[in-house]
């Protein structure tokens, strides 16, 4: 032990001797300086000082005052001076690879080092770390992953959280596996970075931990709205009643035009364009043209506008546009090319910034351009806070991020662009005012602004049970719902409408084909039809069809597997019959999972056992099935030859071509209920049941007393829409009695 010792000792004394002769050297020095000149330098030691006391330390501060580059450094730099470089480990992770990896790079060269040296980088099939790296750069799923086989996180001294603002899944899972990890690793450090002021929450989260605050500062923005730009262009505005009908579609026949345009062209396409849109009533087909990022939509018309607007101005510094994702920034990328003050090099240092780029492009982002040249970087929300580029004085936002959201046709989480959050919107506009007061362009109405959400929704809140449940799973973190307990914010495990509708199973007791129709409802569908055999696809699902419910053909197709999978038939059962494997196996166990809800809530007796497989009453379910989706209802209007559909809201509806319902040529019963519409061209319903009058009404609403009359007189909303006599007579004659 004491020949480790030495070495360790030995080992430490060197690194803390090539520090110091970089510290005195004349460059070390001259980086030391850039590096005082940040708001975090002056916080260093009272940082230092906290994080030697407390096991837990907060840190908030304006983006760009140096969290990132310097937090993790000072700590190395104590470390190392204190002669325990040897036998410290630092971990800072990031919620993107791209940031892991440039991050790390330039901590490296202000310690005028090679990366992998003392400071190194692991994302994921790739990394750049040495035998004596003691500070290590990573992204969160890396940490979670080296949690599994590494529960104590041995030899491993401080981990640093960066950008817990931000919330995502992965970060949020991290907190609450850390959490539990401090008791059993009293000396670990803990340090939770974050840009903007919710540092409150993690703070009480974590027994009131320390927040220490890094004051930055901006110079003031100067903010334009999309009425304010239009106003620049030239444009004049079109009050909403002066639009025919055919505005529209006019406005995307006017802006297809050729490449090349000079900016007076540019004005007359936006003109045009605007002129059909209205801007005065901001309708949603106005949103929509704003929300879309193409080529062909005035926002990227306008985005070239201002862009050669600013680079003919004498003011000086360099552009930040923020776009949704990598197709639209190459896009626009190529249009600016063509534009002949854009795409000239001599004239315009255009750039890219988003996940995917190579490390060389980069590095060019933090490069000042040459004399008399302007630099515009083309970047994702990854510039909103993780990556700062010194130079910027104009922000063009086009108001969107690409977030994890829900794809209801499919069932499953994609990346889609949507509205960013007013926090967002000013983290954007601040990247504006960092040497000089700068200018910001929104390219959206201020209305718009006003409806964005305060902040946006935590990634554990708004993604799909299904993906949340499989995360939980593949890392092994025991059972879903109490893990899902101990989090910052813990997501509803079930929704009140489905939560309802395990309820009333109970009480009438048929919850075991309910419960299958529940975790149904929450997984991605299990009646594959793949494109080449759709029609043996349907038709092995009508098999399960008796009834014209989509959700009891679900409980019949369950029940098989279930049976096969006794004998170890389940992958061949579901091979015949067009079933996904995964989605019964997820099924099963989501199954188990609310029936242990529903017992730890008393709502169930404990004794509850699910094996009424097969003896259940499928008229009972079908009128518990209309219970808990009512009021998604639409009403089956019969003529010659088939049927149509309609709903309230969105008139005429079509049926999703896999439904069973989809098949009948005549549904015999007047009403269908549905869970999820999608809107793809048309409005399309997915699963459906049908059921009868008299299930609708009785069934049509809550059973709380105190709602009845409320749900009776929505009710009798719908049977009036719908001009069913017979049941509205019945309607009233109940509303009488009540
Ligand atoms: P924070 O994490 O607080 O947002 P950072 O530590 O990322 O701040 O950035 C601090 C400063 O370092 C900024 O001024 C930024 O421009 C600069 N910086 C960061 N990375 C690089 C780099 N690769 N090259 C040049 N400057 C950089
Ligand atoms: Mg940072």
């Amino acid at each position: 032990k004491g020949v480790m010792e030495k070495h360790l000792w030995r080992r430490s004394m060197q690194l803390r001797d090539k520090q110091q002769a970089w510290q005195e050297s004349p460059e070390g020095r001259k980086m030391l300086e850039l590096r005082r000149s940040l708001p975090a330098y002056k916080e260093k030691d009272a940082l230092l000082a906290a994080i030697s006391r407390d096991q837990v330390v907060i840190i908030s501060g304006e983006t760009g005052c140096g969290k990132t580059t310097q937090i993790p450094q000072f700590i190395l730099e104590s470390e190392i001076e204190a002669v325990r470089g040897a036998v410290c480990s630092i971990i800072c992770t990031q919620p993107r690879r791209i940031s892991a990896m440039s991050v790390s790079e330039r901590v490296a060269s202000e310690r005028g080092e090679k990366l992998g040296d003392s400071v190194g980088y692991k994302v994921r099939l790739e990394g750049m770390k040495g035998r004596d790296t003691r500070l290590l750069f990573c992204t969160t799923g890396i940490l979670l992953r080296r949690l599994l086989v590494d529960r104590n996180l041995k030899g491993v001294t401080h981990v640093i959280v960066d950008e817990i603002h931000e919330r995502g899944m992965n970060e949020d899972f991290l907190l609450i596996v850390l959490k539990d990890l401090l008791p059993r690793r009293p000396e670990l450090r803990l340090i939770l970075m974050s840009a903007t002021l919710d540092s409150e929450l993690f703070s009480s989260y974590f027994g009131r931990a320390q927040i220490i605050h890094v004051p930055g500062f901006t110079y003031p923005v100067r903010t334009h709205f999309l009425e304010d730009v239009l106003e620049i262009t030239g444009c004049k505005l079109t009050p909403y009643n002066q639009i025919d009908d055919y505005g529209q579609e006019k406005m995307w026949k006017m802006s297809k035009h050729a490449p090349r345009k000079r900016k007076s062209q540019i004005v007359s396409v936006v003109e045009d364009a605007l002129k059909a849109a209205d801007f005065k009533g901001y309708s949603p087909q106005t949103r929509e043209s704003l929300a879309c990022w193409n080529p062909d939509s005035i926002g990227f018309y306008l985005i070239e506008y201002l862009l050669c607007n600013i680079c003919e101005s004498d003011k000086p510094g360099a552009i930040l546009v923020f776009m949704t994702g990598w197709d639209d920034i190459n896009s626009l990328k190529e249009k600016l090319h063509a534009n002949p003050l854009l795409g000239d090099p001599s004239r315009v240092l255009l750039l890219a910034c988003h996940g995917s780029m190579a490390s060389a492009e980069q590095r060019l982002i933090f490069d000042e351009p040459g004399d008399g040249v302007r630099k515009i970087v083309l970047a994702t929300n990854i510039a909103e806070t993780s990556i700062t580029i010194n130079d910027v004085v104009f922000v063009l936002d086009c108001g969107k991020a690409k977030e994890t959201s829900y794809d209801a046709l499919n069932n499953t989480p994609c990346l889609l662009p949507s509205w960013i959050s007013k926090v967002s919107a000013q983290q954007r506009r601040g990247r504006a005012g960092r040497v000089q007061p700068g200018e910001c362009y929104h390219l959206y109405p201020r209305c718009v602004y006003d409806a964005f959400a305060e902040y946006q929704l935590p990634e554990i809140l708004r993604t799909p049970l299904q993906s949340l449940c499989l995360q939980i799973k593949s890392l092994n973190l025991g059972s879903i719902s109490e893990f899902l307990s101990r989090a910052l914010q813990s997501p509803e495990l079930l929704a009140p409408k489905l939560g309802k509708m395990l309820l009333v199973a109970a009480i009438f007791n048929c919850l075991d084909p309910v419960l299958t129709i529940v975790s149904g409802l929450s997984v991605r569908d299990p009646f594959l039809t793949p494109f080449d055999k759709k029609d043996l696809a349907e038709a092995a699902k009508s098999q399960f069809s008796r009834d014209n419910s989509d959700h009891l053909a679900l409980v019949r197709a369950y029940e098989g597997w279930k049976v096969a999978e006794r004998d170890f038939a389940g992958y061949d059962y579901c091979w015949k019959n067009f079933l996904s494997a995964q989605s019964m196996k997820a099924i099963d166990s989501l199954r188990k999972e609310f029936l242990s809800l529903l017992r730890d809530t008393d709502l169930v007796d404990t004794n509850t056992t699910t094996h009424n497989a097969w003896s259940y009453d499928e008229h009972l379910v079908r009128a518990v099935i209309c219970y808990g989706l009512y009021p998604g209802i639409c009403s089956v209007v019969h003529n010659e030859k088939s049927f149509s559909l309609k709903t309230m809201e969105d008139g005429q509806v079509l049926l999703y071509s896999n439904s069973v319902n989809a098949r009948d040529s005549k549904i015999p019963y007047p009403w269908l209920v549905f869970n999820e519409k999608i809107k793809v061209n048309s409005v399309f319903l997915r699963d459906s049941t049908a059921v009868s009058d008299s299930v609708l009404l009785l069934f049509g609403g809550s059973f709380s007393k105190g709602h009845i009359d409320g749900h009776l007189k929505m009710l009798g909303g719908y049977l009036e829409f719908f001009m069913k006599p017979a049941i509205a007579e019945m309607y009233q004659c109940l509303k009488e009695e009540l």
